[in-house]
């Protein structure tokens, strides 16, 4: 016999209520009912295995009185975006491992289509503490977080970029000048997404450009002019002599332990000049976090 609609609505939703209670108090996902009525409405794929992996909070947005929208940076999946239910509640299983930066272990249930990823457990690895005292610090992981979010494609893995996030934020938290891991962390995103300059030819004639030489930025195309095919038409800005090798020498995979590379102020100044354009370039705006990082 078929039931009237409101007793299948009440049906539904006490299974709903009931799936949602077992979740929040930390339950595996060998718990949650595959019958679940809802599921297929919801768009969680209840016959997928649950996912497990690492992953770095790279932002928070409210979803409803209790729950989160939790944007991650996972080791194995690339960036993902859950829905934390209860993640507002003070005992919530979730606990402090959703702050922003921190990396946690995560299990989630991967949607079908079209919906959020669901998160079912998240273990805190270790919390972001950027230098005591120190703005720029903080401001820095801000936009570590602010750069992984607006250019990383959903779905789609960086473990090494992974590590050198890994690296960075362990920076951030010494007495270090962010200057280096900042920039270092700038040219590695760019490498990942395919859209690192061309530090070494020409973008107009592609002949090579030497370690000595000054050529120019050319900022609307985000690389390299050497000094014959300079010329007032382009929107472009001066490199002087070391500033090149130092480029080259922060955007090399093979770092040398040790031994960090010192500039000048006004190579410092070039440095930050060609890498805010190049991200800028990417980004299609300036980042909202850069200015308060004083470099
Ligand atoms: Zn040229």
């Amino acid at each position: 016999m078929v039931g009237t609609l409101s007793e299948l609505e009440t049906e539904s939703v006490t299974a709903m209520a009931c799936w949602e209670e077992r979740l929040l108090t930390r339950a595996t996902i060998a718990d949650v009912p595959r019958s679940c009525p809802m599921a297929p409405e919801i768009g969680w794929n209840l016959s997928m295995a649950a996912e497990k992996t690492d992953a770095f909070v790279i932002r928070q947005a409210d979803f409803s009185e209790s729950s989160r929208v939790v944007t991650l940076f996972t080791r194995t999946f690339g960036k993902i975006s859950c829905l934390a239910k209860g993640a507002k509640r003070l005992r919530s299983s979730f606990e402090v491992s959703l702050d922003l930066l921190s990396e946690c272990r995560i299990v989630f249930l991967p949607k079908s289509s079209g919906s959020l990823d669901l998160l079912t457990e998240s273990q805190l690895i270790q919390r972001f503490q950027p230098l005591h005292g120190s703005l720029p610090h903080l401001y820095a992981g801000y936009y570590v977080a602010e750069l992984l979010n607006a250019l990383l494609e959903d779905s789609d893995p960086h473990e090494t970029l992974y590590e050198t996030v890994r690296q960075t934020l362990s920076t951030l938290s010494s007495p270090a000048p962010i200057f280096v891991p900042v920039s270092r962390f700038e040219l590695s995103l760019l490498r990942e997404i395919g859209q690192l300059p061309d530090f070494n030819t020409c973008t107009i004639c592609q002949r090579e450009i030497e370690d000595q030489e000054t050529p120019r930025f050319w900022v609307s195309q985000s690389g390299l002019i050497c000094s014959s095919c300079g010329s007032s038409e382009y929107q472009t800005t001066e490199i002087e002599s070391g500033t090149l090798s130092l480029l080259r020498q922060l955007a090399s995979e093979e770092q040398i332990p040790h031994q960090e590379p010192t500039f000048t102020p006004r190579q410092k100044k070039e440095l930050r000049r060609i890498l805010t354009a190049a991200i800028s370039h990417v980004l299609g705006r300036r980042p909202k976090t850069l200015p308060l990082l004083n470099l």
